[in-house]
């Protein structure tokens, strides 16, 4: 008998008939002599929509616990819906909360990081022949005895660690789209489906905009060797396993995928003083404010330039402006895209910069900043151009092929 953990996103449970539906896939995976469980995430916008309520009952955004607090309860809800279908249909299963499940962690309110997990009560319940269902994305802090939450997302990562920590045989995401693909299939129609990946490449093209697994949960599932099978909640399709790369070797070509994303700002600071010690300062500032920079580049003129998360760029030029640094201008733009080309043989291409470079001039797209490493070449330009860029270099780099990819629910988490 296999130990299969098996995650819903919350697009796969947007209804009530949608519940079900997941109930009855849950009961094929037990009927076909599995141990299961189940790792579900709130329902459809139930967490958007609990952040909605609070800023409703208050002007600030609210303590940190009692966000947590308030955020937990959509995976519980879930959890708990799909525990009483799943018996209706004739199939013992528990819910439980995520600190029940024994997920401990960090006593960071809204991003804290699972420390251990001790799935004590999971395998009881397994042993009593129950189907076990652990509220996702969330968590205990041993430290304050508070109830957390991993992040938005997080109940991937919640699904892999308990994968790892149970030695389960696989770890399956279900989600709207059909696995990870070559790239966005709502902006490329002839992405195609990737029947395999390696941890690496999954890892950058989900820092880079991938939505179809949160990094975290990648970078875990590779720590502790837990294979991932991406897959769709609606459809019986294969998917995507994301595997090391010796097993994936078989698909390789230089370029596996093209990531793209709309969620980066860019900031320019001019007339910074030319001193390592002043842009040291410039970043000081900013990891104080706790705001992660990417792509800096330093010009002979003295610009600074780099990204920060889009919602955090008021913020970050806020504490910039209100600190001593010395500097003529800063401008936040607000409509760039990044482009992020993922392989792990792009490194032993030398072509695929001069490519990369053809092609947005064949389009007469200006690219600002560029950036690389052993298995991603990333670039900036204007939103505006991004989609039409992905699909000339995914042409280009010959990425298209006959599976093509299907957008189930639209919810627009998928890729
Ligand atoms: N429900 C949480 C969110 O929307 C966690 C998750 O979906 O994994 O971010
Ligand atoms: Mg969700």
């Amino acid at each position: 008998m296999a130990l299969v953990v098996q995650k819903y996103g919350g697009s796969s449970l947007g209804t009530a008939e949608r519940v079900l539906a997941v109930a009855r896939r849950i009961v094929a995976t037990r009927v076909a002599g599995n141990d299961v469980v189940v790792v579900a995430s709130a329902m459809g916008d139930t967490t958007d929509e609990l952040l909605d309520l609070a800023a409703r009952v208050s002007r600030s955004p609210g303590p940190a616990r009692e966000l947590d607090m308030l955020l937990t309860s959509g995976e519980r809800i879930s959890n708990a819906l799909l525990a009483i279908a799943l018996t209706d249909l004739g199939h013992p299963a528990c819910s439980l909360s995520g600190w029940q499940a024994g997920v401990f962690t960090s006593p960071d309110h809204g991003r804290a990081q699972i420390v251990d997990v001790l799935p004590t009560r999971v395998r009881q319940e397994l042993d009593q022949g129950r189907i076990v269902m652990v509220a996702g994305f969330q968590g205990l802090s041993k430290d304050t005895d508070d109830v957390t939450t991993l992040g938005r997302g997080g109940s991937d990562t919640t699904a892999v660690a308990l994968a790892g920590a149970l030695r389960a045989d696989v770890c399956e995401i279900y989600t709207d789209v059909d696995g990870v693909c070559t790239a966005d299939p709502r902006i490329v129609p002839t992405a195609r489906l990737l029947e395999r990946i390696d941890y690496e490449d999954m890892l950058e093209l989900a820092a880079n905009g991938a939505k179809v697994l949160m990094p975290r949960s990648v970078e875990y599932a590779r720590r502790h060797g837990v294979v991932i099978h991406v897959r769709s909640s609606f459809t019986d399709d294969p998917g995507t396993l994301v595997t090391t790369r010796e097993e994936t070797r078989m698909e390789k070509s230089t370029v596996t995928a093209i990531a793209h994303d709309r969620t980066s700002a860019l900031l320019t600071i001019t007339g910074v003083p030319d001193h390592p010690a002043r842009i040291a300062q410039v970043f000081r500032v900013l990891a104080d404010a706790e705001i992660d920079i990417d792509m800096p580049t330093r010009s002979r003129t003295g610009d600074l330039s780099f990204t920060v998360s889009r919602a955090l760029a008021p913020t970050a030029a806020a504490v910039l402006r209100a600190s001593d640094l010395r500097f003529e201008t800063l401008t936040v733009d607000q409509t760039i895209g990044k482009i992020s080309i993922v392989g792990a043989a792009l490194r032993a291409a030398p072509g695929v910069a001069a490519t990369l470079w053809e092609t947005f001039a064949a389009l007469e797209i200006d690219i600002t900043t560029l950036s690389t490493s052993e298995l991603r070449i990333s670039t900036l330009c204007a939103e505006d151009d991004l989609d039409r860029a992905v699909r000339a270099l995914h042409e280009v780099f010959e990425l298209g092929g006959a599976g093509q990819a299907t957008v189930y629910a639209g919810s627009g988490r998928g890729w």
